[in-house]
């Protein structure tokens, strides 16, 4: 049985069902959230985490959080949308930058010993959205790693989605 979870995500109520499908699946047990567009991207920014890792430090005290789980999602607002980027590649590429840069920013700041990270992107999808962990970090120049959503992963995934949404995490 694992300890109290915090969600830090976008308030974007188009991927609450798909997300809350997703924790239950994977026995996520989120007691809090923090909100905002975009957080991975506010956390990732030296001028703007300040207020977020003050809270989120706050949080994790107070609710004795085991695991933080971020999510970023494609179509957010807080990068302008997915008319902000190429192609969804681009975009998901992008976020899954912000994901693991805001995990090192958050492991760094707030060194609690066990304290995990997880990563999440969710990928919109005909007719819904699809939940994928992030498990890997990208290799340098955004190449994908195994783990990593890497084009060919995304393409699956989004065909997939057709027949039934699943989980498309990579296995490791
Ligand atoms: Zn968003």
């Amino acid at each position: 049985m694992r300890g109290p979870e915090l969600l830090l995500c976008c308030n974007e109520s188009a991927i609450e069902i798909a997300l809350d499908d997703y924790f239950e699946k994977k026995d996520i047990s989120i007691v809090t959230s923090i909100r905002f567009p975009a957080i991975q991207k506010m956390i990732c920014d030296n001028d703007k985490r300040g207020p977020f890792i003050e809270d989120i430090k706050a949080v994790v005290q107070r609710r004795f959080i085991e695991r933080i789980v971020i999510v970023a999602h494609e179509n957010c607002k807080g990068y302008g949308g997915s008319q902000a980027f190429k192609s969804s590649v681009d975009e998901i590429n992008a976020f899954q930058r912000d994901l693991w840069q805001a995990k090192r920013v958050i492991l760094d700041e707030i060194a609690i010993s066990y304290m995990k990270v997880m990563l999440l992107a969710a990928i919109k999808t005909h007719p819904g959205w699809l939940i994928c962990e992030v498990k890997n970090e990208p290799l340098r120049g955004g190449k994908s790693s195994i783990g990593f959503l890497s084009p060919a992963i995304i393409h699956r995934a989004k065909r997939r989605i057709a027949r039934a949404i699943r989980n498309c995490a990579p296995q490791s």
